[in-house]
């Protein structure tokens, strides 16, 4: 089949011929239609530190995408061929202690697709059937391509109560968009979005924010004046991974608010603790998706009035695969669909 394939420890990715996957007891073997390329897909790429630290080669790369299972393990009970389905990318454990209380996004052990094991890029993927997650009609191929980056804003997003609040999310990346459509379909009053990228803050304003603001010309002190702000935003949403962002968001809450940190900073940025401490705010880190509670609040949403479309601006074919992760790369894009079924 054709894969995705990181083989060269070098920048790159490359559209290879590898065998299909095999299919265990408990997995499902899945004809990918649609992919998405997310910001980790593009670390492979560069093959910066991370990625060389962390992801074995030769790999199929990619876990964002939607497809149509075409066989089942013999043990596989609740899914058949033909049934239209995205799936979780982290394989967790199953045994150590988070999991067996079903604590399964705080697994010790968990694994990615796509970044330890075969992944999404490709024709064909095996996956457990555990970690699979069965379409409604109503959401598209395209839309479930990108559940996985929409899990990340859901339960980011729905971390904290928001009705009635004013929400501070820095980094207007896909995830940071998404989580601004959640805030406010979940009935924020203000949601105020930061970002460096005027691409990305258009799309923001198209997307609801009461102000997007780009921070190398403009300072979130004015825009909180400017909407009647006096005393801090009561959740902050942490999705750019830069540091400064992080402070500037701290130094911009309310006394007793609320922080979800999705974004990964660099090893040992540095942070005013006297913002945490003397305005007892609470701070909460969030890794991947819960299992599977965030997979039905997006879908449920999104058959009731959720619209995150406009964050899907581009689609390729697969074989067009290096245009797309040079977008991508590029920044001036939302989210990129590749397509295989063509
Ligand atoms: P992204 O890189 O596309 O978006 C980050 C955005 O932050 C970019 O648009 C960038 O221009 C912006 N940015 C840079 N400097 C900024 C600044 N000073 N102020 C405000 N914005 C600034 O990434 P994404 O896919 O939207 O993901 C968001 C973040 O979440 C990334 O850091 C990613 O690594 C991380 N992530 C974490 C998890 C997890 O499980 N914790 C999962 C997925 C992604
Ligand atoms: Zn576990």
């Amino acid at each position: 089949m054709k894969a995705l394939v990181k083989s060269k420890p070098e920048r790159g990715i490359w559209m290879e011929n590898i065998p299909e996957p095999k299919v265990g007891h408990n997995d499902v073997l899945i004809k990918v239609n649609r992919s998405a390329i997310c910001g980790t897909d593009i670390h492979i790429y560069q093959w910066d530190d991370w990625a060389k630290s962390t992801v074995p080669i030769p790999l199929a790369i990619g876990h964002e995408f939607a497809g149509e299972i075409v066989e089942v393990g013999s043990e596989v009970r609740g899914f058949l061929p033909g049934d239209r389905v995205s799936a979780e990318g982290h394989i967790t454990c199953g045994v150590c202690r988070n999991c067996r209380a079903g604590r399964r996004h705080l697994c010790i052990k968990a694994v990615g697709v796509g970044v330890d094991r075969p992944g999404a890029f490709a024709e064909f993927l095996s996956v457990p059937a555990f970690n699979v997650f069965k379409l409604p009609n109503v959401i598209s191929d395209d839309m479930a391509a990108i559940l996985d980056p929409l899990g990340n804003a859901t339960h980011t997003a729905l971390s904290f109560d928001l009705v009635g609040e004013d929400v501070l999310i820095t980094g207007a990346g896909p995830i940071g968009i998404m989580a601004l459509a959640i805030a406010r379909y979940a009935g924020a009053r203000h949601v105020v979005i930061t970002d460096v990228n005027d691409y990305r803050l258009d799309l923001a304003v198209k997307m609801g924010a009461s102000s997007a603001l780009n921070v190398t010309r403009d300072s979130l002190d004015n825009t909180m004046t400017e909407l009647g702000m006096t005393e801090g935003f009561d959740v902050g949403m942490e999705m750019s991974g830069n540091p400064q962002a992080f402070r500037d968001m701290l130094r911009t809450m309310h006394h007793g608010g609320s922080v979800a940190i999705l974004g990964i900073p660099p090893e040992d940025s540095s942070i005013d603790w006297r913002e945490i401490i003397f305005k007892g705010l609470i701070l909460k880190g969030i890794y991947g998706r819960e299992m599977f509670e965030t997979w039905y609040k997006m879908s449920s949403m999104l058959q009731s009035g959720l619209n995150i479309e406009p964050i899907i601006t581009h689609h390729f074919s697969s074989d067009d695969f290096q245009a797309a992760f040079e977008l991508m790369e590029s920044g001036q894009s939302g989210k990129v669909i590749l397509n295989w079924s063509s």
